[in-house]
């Protein structure tokens, strides 16, 4: 039996040329990512004694610590690809736009990163003039989580195709609405992801005791503080509080309280301030359509609309995807889903594609096409009124 991994004492002492040579074997360029299903693919097909030498004696390793033991040894060979464009060439994109299209963009700079970045949504529509919160609106999020690559790219290129395609339904909806985009939530965060750590998903708010806040998890609403801390879950500093962690080691943490974090400030001020009717915000991965709850298994009041409409949604993309409430996926809480949707915007959440990490410019393609169908399906049920506006939505209450 080959012997290819080894831990003495949680050190990890030797990977071997097995992993080595697989890793190669798919990465022909050398920039190939492995994500989490392609390692744990390899180890159930690979399932050699997997153990580790303790001062007990050999033990056998449970294969999650393999995983992301795995991880870490990749993790320096981890860096963004050039077809992923990074933070500042996203701004200039941004700016090299509004630059273009001076009647039909206008940048809102809605406040300042930890780092010192700006964040920016884009508001676009036919004539920008025109008093904003008349038309119905979309806000459309990339990137709250910052290894989800694909996501910035799949919103800014909305924003590129409503301004220089030729096709007839997108310039409608130019007209008919009034659509924002904030292709990068978390910009310290993706940064970082791009060029230190590909697997860093949170932003980079430094505490006395770790780094970062689960933008996803931070979300507060004073018309339910539920969706943010359920009842009985009082701040205790573990893993594993009910849809977030009060941990600030843990990949979910949410925050020292609700909406602490200037990213999800930002976002608070936008919504309120332009009274944005609707709200996609994009993740990665697994092809699945979200919509509320993530933090209740009961119904939201729109039920009924949220199913056919996503049904809709998957068709255009031949049901490639999975609909279902947040919950069935797994609980969260302070999520920007559940947020939107208890403040009175119509909400979904879309996980795309099969990885973190896409490991060539014709699957970012692919990605980046599907989330334009999907967008395109939501605005012609926002444009029709199936989809309820805000106002609706909160006058059910
Ligand atoms: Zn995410």
């Amino acid at each position: 039996m080959e012997k290819y991994y080894l831990k003495i004492n949680n050190n990890l002492l030797s990977v071997s040329d097995k992993y080595i040579s697989y890793s190669k074997k798919i990465d022909k360029n050398n920039d190939h990512i492995l994500d989490d299903q392609e390692i744990t693919d390899f180890l159930i097909k690979n399932d050699d004694l997997k153990f580790e030498v303790t001062r007990k004696g050999i033990s056998i390793i449970n294969k999650d610590l393999i995983i992301n033991d795995f991880k870490n040894y990749l993790m320096d060979n981890l860096k963004g690809p050039d077809f992923i464009r990074d933070y500042n060439q996203i701004v200039s994109k941004m700016i090299e736009l509004e630059k273009k299209y001076p009647d039909k963009v206008k940048l809102e700079y809605l406040g300042k990163t930890f780092e010192g970045r700006d964040i920016i949504a884009m508001r676009i529509s036919k004539n920008i003039n025109d008093e904003e919160g008349k038309k119905k609106s979309i806000l459309i999020t990339g990137l709250h989580h910052a290894r989800e690559w694909a996501t910035g790219e799949a919103a800014l290129n909305i924003v590129e195709k409503l301004l220089e395609s030729n096709d007839n339904e997108l310039n409608k909806y130019l007209n008919d609405l009034d659509i924002y985009i904030l292709p990068v939530v978390n910009p310290d965060g993706y940064e970082y992801s791009l060029k230190e750590d590909a697997w860093w998903r949170k932003n980079r708010t430094k505490f006395e005791k770790g780094i970062g806040v689960d933008l996803n998890r931070n979300y507060f609403t004073p018309k339910d503080p539920t969706l943010y801390r359920q009842p009985n879950d009082k701040p205790d500093s573990t893993w594993d509080d009910y849809g977030a962690s009060d941990s600030v080691y843990s990949d979910t943490y949410r925050g020292p309280y609700g909406n602490s974090e200037e990213e999800i400030k930002a976002i608070s001020k936008l919504v309120n301030s332009k009274k944005i009717d609707t709200v996609i915000d994009l993740h990665s991965y697994g092809n699945m359509i979200l919509y509320p709850w993530g933090y209740t298994t009961n119904p939201t009041e729109l039920d009924n609309i949220y199913r056919e409409v996503g049904k809709e949604i998957n068709n255009s993309v031949n049901n490639s995807f999975k609909l279902m409430q947040a919950i069935k996926l797994y609980p969260t809480t302070g999520s920007s889903l559940d947020y939107h949707h208890e403040e009175g915007r119509f909400s979904y959440t879309f996980e795309i594609g099969s990885s973190f990490f896409p490991k060539s410019k014709q699957e970012l393609d692919t990605q980046k096409e599907q989330v334009l169908k999907m967008v395109k399906v939501f605005m012609n049920n926002l444009v029709n009124g199936k989809i309820p506006t805000q106002k609706y939505a909160v006058n059910l209450k």
